[in-house]
């Protein structure tokens, strides 16, 4: 209890723009990893943990899945988590709902200030389609979703993956509605951090695109952590 009550109070006194600063410490995680540049990762995060995904190097497009880890077919629901919220971005205080209506996780600490789920992961047939037909063949978060999925193995597969959330990319909704892919807001070092509500498994790609600013061009490693509960 002592966990949600210091939820209350922080999300009491959360300032406008999210940025909340986290008091856990890289030295007392369990788990500490670096995701190379393009490359994939998933893992199963327990209830009450803390999973921190840090941008090293700034402006890195973290694409991200979130599943119950025991009913994969209660996955992040981008449209009901935008529902509850009432708020197009993520950031601090957002709870991130699944399509069963549960929370998977609550983002509770923040030092970027604005997520997107709004645009989607790469694919080959989107690079195509947005930038050239010799694009195809570029890696795509589509296929690494795919390759964490079905290495993971227990039934996953590639219909589960589904739409995500592109921790550290800004994509603006203009004032007619549109949607942009912008140079990031990211810096080095920023972070986001989420404490899961349920076990989840999380599934990181960490976007190898080199056609859109999401990645200033030239993608880099990200940083996960992960803290056990602290009650
Ligand atoms: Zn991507």
């Amino acid at each position: 209890m002592i966990r949600h009550q210091s939820l209350v109070e922080a999300t009491s006194a959360l300032p406008e723009n999210g940025l909340v600063e986290s008091r856990l410490a890289p030295s007392n995680a369990v788990y500490d990893a670096i995701i190379p540049a393009g490359a994939p990762w998933i893992y199963q995060i327990e209830r009450g943990q803390h999973l921190r995904i840090v941008d090293l190097e700034g402006n890195q497009a973290a694409d991200t899945l979130f599943y119950n880890a025991h009913d994969y077919e209660d996955r992040y629901d981008a449209q009901a988590t935008i529902r509850e919220q009432a708020n197009i971005y993520l950031t601090t205080g957002s709870e991130l709902m699944s399509s069963k209506g549960r929370v998977l996780l609550t983002i509770v600490a923040d030092t970027c200030g604005r997520h997107d789920t709004l645009g989607g992961a790469c694919a080959t047939e989107s690079n195509q389609v947005r930038y050239a037909i010799d694009k195809k063949h570029m890696h795509a978060c589509r296929q690494s979703f795919v390759k964490a999925v079905i290495g993971w193995g227990n039934g996953f597969t590639k219909r589960d993956i589904t739409h995500n959330i592109n921790f550290f990319m800004n994509v603006p909704v203009t004032p007619e509605g549109g949607l942009t892919f912008e140079d990031g807001v990211s810096a080095p070092g920023k972070y986001v951090e989420l404490r899961a509500e349920i076990d989840v498994i999380a599934v990181i790609s960490n976007c190898p695109q080199l056609n859109n600013p999401c990645n200033a061009y030239n993608p880099t490693p990200v940083r996960v952590l992960i803290w056990d509960a602290m009650d």
